[in-house]
């Protein structure tokens, strides 16, 4: 009887010992809770941004809510309502649309909540105290010299077609790589030495709405058929790799992809497995890597500084304005990854591993 009561006892400071161990808080100080609203699954880059969130701030002694909102702007605001009512320390917010959260946020001012807008700016509100993100200027810029550089247009080479396409309108960011992007195209359009046939440029014209890879391969079946009967494309502007993967699909379908009619140089963004694996069949050319390990340590490190009344390190005071104030950030550097450098910059970094790639 004594020896099944110490057994029980055993197995029950085991279960707490675990229970213990799984969740990191519970020896550390207990310093409350961050709610991390991030947009979607459907992109891994966002499964990683709230797995490194969550171990960043559990090494910092912080227990988290995570959620995600299937890209569906009323789900995101209702799961952020439901972290302030909770009583959340901190909300860190990867928006689905930036513009439609400022009541959301008045509550949790009102309760003394601080908000982190990470990755992408948080607009109309002045209750965004601080933003985590990348360079996104010149994360269009790296898309776009990617191009530069296969189609050889520095050393003087074309006219060559390229077709043009932004990521979502009612995120700040799309318009950040876009401008990036055209900071370095424009010139070579303005020569001459890059004809967009469809005239489709701007904003208004190219972007896609939930960055939604269907969205764009259908615009681009739509530009082949429309413009291109007897031209070829050379090159796309693509913001980001779910794009990417669309817009190769609808070409391959019209019989791009061939010794004969080799793909166009297609842009990226994010260093996706698919898309990375899709450099290294030639297919896709080029990527930008931005580490969402690092972006996780700047954010906790931001909420950490905040709940100890230390000063937040930011690197920037000028760039995002939200309309209603300029937003303090940090930036971290994006990187252009193509298939000269992907094993060292993504497989070396261990943000990939090899084995993934097969
Ligand atoms: C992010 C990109 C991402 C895109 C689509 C943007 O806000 O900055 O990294 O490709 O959203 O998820």
């Amino acid at each position: 009887m004594k020896s099944r009561r110490t057994t029980l006892k055993a197995l029950a400071a085991g279960l707490t010992l675990g229970f213990a161990l799984g969740t990191p808080v519970a020896n550390a100080q207990d310093k409350g809770t961050v709610g991390v609203a991030m947009p979607t699954k459907s992109s891994t880059r966002w499964i990683s941004d709230g797995n490194s969130m969550v171990a960043a701030l559990a090494a910092k002694g912080y227990k988290t809510d995570l959620q995600y909102a299937d890209d569906d702007i009323p789900n995101q605001l209702a799961q952020i309502e439901n972290m302030i009512t909770k009583g959340v320390k901190v909300l860190v917010i990867a928006a689905i649309d930036g513009s439609t959260l400022s009541n959301a946020l008045q509550k949790a001012a009102d309760k003394g909540v601080k908000v982190v807008a990470y990755d992408r700016l948080i607009v109309g509100s002045k209750n965004v105290d601080y933003y985590a993100t990348f360079d996104n200027f010149q994360v269009g810029v790296l898309q776009a010299q990617s191009l530069e550089k296969a189609l050889g247009l520095k050393e003087g080479k074309g006219p060559f077609n390229i077709e043009l396409f932004g990521g979502s309108a009612d995120d700040n960011n799309a318009f950040f790589f876009y401008d990036g992007a055209m900071s370095v195209l424009q010139p070579y359009i303005d020569k001459g030495k890059l004809v967009v046939q469809s005239k489709q440029l701007g904003m208004n014209k190219v972007s896609t709405l939930r960055w939604d890879g269907a969205v764009a391969q259908s615009r681009m079946d739509n530009l082949l058929s429309a413009y291109y009967g007897k031209a070829r494309v050379h090159a796309v502007l693509s913001p980001y790799d779910g794009l990417s993967i669309g817009i190769l699909s609808s070409l391959k379908g019209v019989g791009y992809g061939s010794a004969g009619q080799p793909y166009p140089f297609v842009s990226g963004q994010d260093a996706e497995v698919p898309s990375v694996k899709s450099i290294i069949r030639k297919e896709q050319y080029s990527t930008v890597f931005k580490d969402t390990r690092e972006l996780a340590k700047v954010t906790a490190n931001m909420v950490d500084a905040m709940m100890s009344g230390k000063t937040v390190e930011i690197n920037d005071t000028k760039t995002y304005n939200n309309k209603v104030k300029i937003v303090p950030s940090y930036l971290l550097k994006p990187v252009s990854v193509d298939l000269s450098n992907y094993k060292p910059v993504l497989v070396g970094s261990g943000y990939i591993k090899e084995e993934q790639l097969k």
